[in-house]
Parts: structure tokens; C-alpha cells; sequence
């Protein structure tokens, strides 16, 4: 017999958290939380706005499955029953982590993906002024972190860059734009990045206008984030991206994730790992992904004030699985 609970939750953040889109305060999830014979298995997605999710939105999806749940639905079920998306991540997740509780092992281990004994993480630079950034930028590398995310909007793009890269000559460092560029200047844009060293820019134009990205050599890797949701979204990224963003949120989960990494890499795009902002117990249903992708961007449980009990061991800038 299994018991089914699901919930929402909020987490503050320590600091606002100011990407092109707009500034989060908190963390909103949504558990879901199975039981069968005494052991348990959790699970936790992120609903996102830009996806057209809500919390309430995503409690209504999960209520729509609940009867079959606690009849003994299964991974591949699941993945009949609800589209990809927040919902289906939150149960994805909860199963894997009840079938790793019930053999004794991890999320990772029942995937059969041996982890390192840490892992680089980005750390996030948030949009504010060029000279703050630079400092957050700074007293991040001073901590310790390595591979900084940066996040712009359209606005200050060179005076943002050039004091951030001043700051942090050795970091390397990532742009993500959030669709907040046009298709005017990209190739411009795309040139200032790279001669600033910029390792890769995520998402410049909106999903769905971005056709623009294959009018141009690309002089650095430009990665989809929210063009890229699950396998099927790969044939429109051929030509116009040299990396994918793999986040459970967008994919329903680690099932689909993993097959969407595999299936990127053998159309020739590097992968990232991605999150929203969450806890621990939504980094730690990505981690068998996390060994092999050219960056893990896995710093979401470090935005807030308090992490679940018990959290991941996050030091700034790396993660001790
Ligand atoms: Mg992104």
C-alpha cells in the first residue's frame, strides 16, 4: 500500500535574486512525499511563471494522477499520464528516490552513475549595477568559486561585462541573457563575449524567435535553455545551438533528463545541468547527471536563507555529493 502526501512550501531567499525576467524574494515548491511499507520517498519541483506554471497549477496536475499513484504507478507511466513540467518532475522524483530508499542505495547509485567527490558548481551573479556585480563577482571568487553565471538584461552589457571580467580575470564565466536580446547586434554581442573570454551565453533571444542565432559563426558556444524542454525540442536547435540546458523542472523529471542527455550528445550538442530555484532535495534527484556535463549550474539551495534538513554539503562554488 502506498500513501501519497503533496504540499507547498516557501523559502525565503537570503539575498534577492534579480534575473531579466524580474526578482524573486522567495522559493515556492511544491513535495510530494510517497510511503510504501515504511520507507519513504520525496520529491520537490519548482512551478515556473514563464512556463505558464503556478503552484496551484501544478497541485491541480499532481491531484489529476493521485488515485493511480497510490495504486503503484510507475516511472513509465508516469510519463503517459502528465506532460513534462514542474508536476511531473515533483513525482518523477519521488519515485526514484522511494525505489533508491527501498534497495538501500542513492538516486545516483540506482542509476548506476558513480559521483565525484565534488563537483563545480556556478555560482550566480545577479543584475545590478556594473560595479556591484564586479563585487559580487570578486568576493565570490575570494570564497572560492571558479565559474561564475552571470545574468544580463539588455541594458549595460559591455560596462557590466568588462568591470565583471576586471574583477575576475582568472573565473571562468558563463552569460546567461534569459531571453531578454534581439536578433539586431547579436552577432556584436556574441563578438564582445568572446573577446572578453565569456566560456559560453545561455539563451539570448526568446524560444522561438531564436532562428536569428544561425545567421552567424559562432565565435563562443551559445546554449538553450528555455528553448530546450525535452528530446523532442532538439530538431529545432540544430544550426542555431551549440549546447543544451537540462533542468527536471522543464523536463518532468530525471527520466526524461537522462534520456534527453543522451540523446543530445549524440546529435553533437554539449550539455549543462541547470536548476531552478529550490532545495537540496530537488539538486539531489539531478546529480546522476551531474558527473559528466561540461557545467553544472546547481546553486539554486545556496539563494536561501535556510536549506531543508538534511541538505547537501554546498561550499561556495562546489558541491560534495
Ligand atoms: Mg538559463
Amino acid at each position: 500500500m502506498r500513501t501519497v502526501k503533496v504540499y507547498q512550501e516557501a523559502w525565503p531567499l537570503h539575498t534577492p535574486f534579480v534575473i531579466s525576467r524580474g526578482t524573486r524574494s522567495e522559493a515556492v515548491v511544491v513535495v510530494v512525499e510517497l510511503e510504501e511499507d515504511g520507507v519513504k520517498g520525496v520529491g520537490e519541483c519548482t512551478p515556473y511563471p514563464r512556463y505558464g506554471e503556478s503552484d496551484a497549477s501544478v497541485l491541480a496536475q499532481i491531484t489529476t494522477v493521485l488515485a493511480e499513484l497510490e495504486r503503484g504507478m510507475t516511472r513509465a507511466g508516469l510519463q503517459e499520464a502528465l506532460p513534462p513540467g514542474a508536476a511531473r518532475n515533483a513525482i518523477d522524483s519521488a519515485l526514484w528516490d522511494l525505489e533508491a530508499r527501498q534497495k538501500h542505495t542513492t538516486i545516483s547509485g540506482l542509476a548506476a552513475v558513480e559521483l565525484p567527490e565534488m563537483i563545480t558548481t556556478a555560482q550566480t551573479v545577479t543584475i545590478a549595477a556594473p560595479e556591484q556585480m564586479a563585487a559580487s563577482a570578486a568576493l565570490l571568487w575570494e570564497k572560492g568559486a571558479r565559474l561564475l553565471k552571470v545574468k544580463l538584461d539588455d541594458r549595460l552589457i559591455t560596462e557590466r561585462m568588462v568591470a565583471i571580467r576586471a574583477a575576475v580575470p582568472e573565473a571562468i564565466l558563463i552569460v546567461d541573457a534569459n531571453e531578454s536580446w534581439r536578433g539586431d547586434g547579436l552577432a556584436a554581442r556574441c563578438q564582445l563575449l568572446a573577446d572578453l573570454n565569456v566560456a559560453m551565453l545561455e539563451q539570448p533571444l526568446p524560444a522561438g524567435q531564436d532562428e536569428a542565432l544561425a545567421n552567424f559563426i559562432h565565435p563562443l558556444p551559445v546554449c538553450a535553455d528555455e528553448s530546450c524542454h525535452t528530446r523532442s525540442s532538439l530538431a529545432t536547435l540544430a544550426g542555431r545551438y551549440e549546447m543544451v540546458n537540462i533542468k527536471l523542472d522543464k523536463t518532468g523529471g530525471l527520466t526524461e533528463a537522462l534520456l534527453l542527455a543522451k540523446s543530445a550528445r549524440e546529435q553533437g550538442f554539449d550539455v549543462m545541468l541547470g536548476c531552478m530555484l529550490c532545495t537540496s532535495r530537488a539538486i539531489a534527484a539531478a546529480l546522476p547527471l551531474a558527473a559528466k556535463v561540461r557545467f553544472a549550474d546547481l546553486d539554486g539551495p545556496t539563494w536561501l536563507a535556510v536549506d531543508v534538513e538534511p541538505g547537501l554539503n554546498f561550499v561556495t562554488g562546489k558541491l560534495y555529493p
